[in-house]
């Protein structure tokens, strides 16, 4: 495979680039590569064009091995010479070129066909890097970046080179096998100089902040990792949903019916939690992500359920998380224990690994029950497997499917006649208050099934998300 230089005849690369192109060949920078490569060829071209013009005009040639070109073909060297003359290896001499106004008005010719405003005579700017590599513009974008960063806390960073689309489809066009991207090439020469003013560590996986700059018009963003904290809530009260709700008459515009907040609740776990690391950390919004989530009216208590809080786009990364939770315990309705810092595989696992729980919950029976009879029911509901059809009161957001939930054990507590409470270790996905009531059926066995009496959840508390699967700790 041959080097190219019939390119330089339509793009007339700067040295750089054109080393670039074979970027992965022999350790050494692009400059070099690429003025290496043109001057060889240069001088291969030079002795050829001289030996051809001697011999144009003798017919008596004395070897047959001596170069007989037409003049076509001595056109085609005087074309590439001046096509690499063009592209930045001024060496190459141009008396032995006579017709150079033609070759000029053929690039004239193919930049205007481009769509690119033609060049000043002999001006060149090479149509791939356009400069960037000027010690002006990475200072200028250097400074952009200083700039953009300045109100941001942060420990690692990545600078990544956005590339605009037409020089994207360029690269396409004159990709060789060895060629390097001039995004690889544009992040190095601006990391040599950002790195030792930000004077921060460069973390290709996990950066807090990864830097997008574009070269060509100095524009600098910013992709702001969020943070994750994670530790275990309780609910204390009843009434508060787990997260934002908006309200159900206005969808969160507000109206008068919620006095103009959007909220169809006054505030929810997500909230009270959310609320001191965003006003110190100043995040552009958070997530808060629960290991499953309990009722409005079902309170929270044990040792509590892990959750993790994302704060997206936060200008402080760093918080004192001691203080954070004194400052979410003062709410009297939520209580947070076990702060640390997380990640976003953290989300992953909780999101999707079933806990289980343990449940307490208030039974209220339409009849009289009997000791007998409770002691009885938890005998049966020992290692029972539920078939739980999703229950009617979040079928229109819930796929209506049955699942297979297993109930492992539970404790009584008779209360008087009609009402008894049952401790329930259970698989998590369990819903109690159909496991009680039955929900017509749909839920089966259920506790109204099995006392052959209406029953139904007056209350229920989580007591303990489990984190483990060991029934005999329970
Ligand atoms: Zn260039
Ligand atoms: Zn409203």
């Amino acid at each position: 495979m041959n080097i190219d230089y019939s390119i330089l005849k339509k793009y007339p690369f700067c040295n750089r680039c054109f080393g670039r192109l074979y970027g992965k060949l022999i350790r050494t920078d692009n400059f070099d590569r690429g003025r290496a490569l043109k001057l060889s060829k240069a001088i291969e071209l030079e002795q050829l064009l001289r030996i051809a013009l001697e011999n144009l005009n003798n017919d008596n040639l004395e070897f047959e091995s001596d170069l007989k070109l037409t003049p076509d073909e001595i056109d085609e060297i005087k074309r590439l010479m001046y096509s690499i003359h063009r592209s930045g290896l001024f060496e190459i001499k141009l008396d032995l070129i006579d017709n150079i106004e033609k070759y000029e008005a053929e690039y004239k010719l193919l930049e205007e066909t481009n769509g690119e405003k033609a060049l000043e005579e002999l001006e060149i700017k090479c149509p791939w890097c356009k400069d960037i590599f000027a010690p002006e513009n990475l200072q200028k974008i250097s400074e952009n970046i200083a700039e953009t960063l300045k109100n941001y806390e942060f420990e690692s960073f990545l600078i990544g080179t956005k590339l605009p689309k037409r020089f994207k489809e360029l690269e396409k066009e004159i990709e060789t096998p060895f060629m390097e991207s001039i995004r690889q090439e544009f992040g190095r020469e601006l990391g040599k100089i950002v790195t030792p003013i930000l004077k921060r560590r460069v973390d290709k996986e996990n950066p807090d902040i990864v830097i997008m700059v574009n070269p060509y018009n100095q524009k600098v963003t910013l992709q702001v990792n969020p943070i994750f904290i994670k530790g275990r809530y309780k609910k204390l009260v009843r009434g508060i949903p787990q997260s934002h709700w908006h309200c159900r008459t206005c969808k969160g515009r507000g109206c008068e019916k919620c006095n103009f907040t959007g909220k169809q609740y006054q505030t929810s776990v997500e909230e009270i939690i959310a609320e001191p690391f965003m006003e110190i950390m100043k995040g552009s919004s958070e997530a808060l992500h629960g290991a499953g989530r309990e009722d409005i009216d079902v309170r929270m208590l044990g040792n509590g359920r892990p959750f993790v809080i994302e704060i997206k786009e936060p200008k402080v990364r760093t918080v004192n998380l001691k203080k954070m939770s004194e400052k979410v315990n003062s709410s009297k309705m939520v209580e947070i224990t076990d702060l640390e810092y997380g990640n976003k595989k953290d989300v992953h696992f909780f999101k999707n690994e079933p806990h289980k729980k343990t449940y307490l919950a208030k039974v209220e029976c339409d009849e009289k029950v009997s000791k007998e009879e409770v002691l009885n029911l938890v005998q049966k509901l020992e290692n029972l497997v539920i078939d739980q059809r999703t229950p009617d009161r979040v079928a229109h957001r819930r796929a209506d499917l049955v699942r297979v939930r297993k109930v492992y054990k539970a404790w009584p507590h008779i209360l008087d006649d009609y009402n008894f409470e049952l401790k329930i270790f259970c698989d998590g996905g369990l819903y109690i208050k159909e496991l009680i009531s039955s929900d017509e059926g749909r839920t089966s066995p259920s506790v109204s099934e099995l006392l052959d009496k209406k029953c139904i959840c007056k209350f229920l508390d989580v007591l303990d998300v489990h984190d483990y699967e060991d029934v005999e700790n329970i």
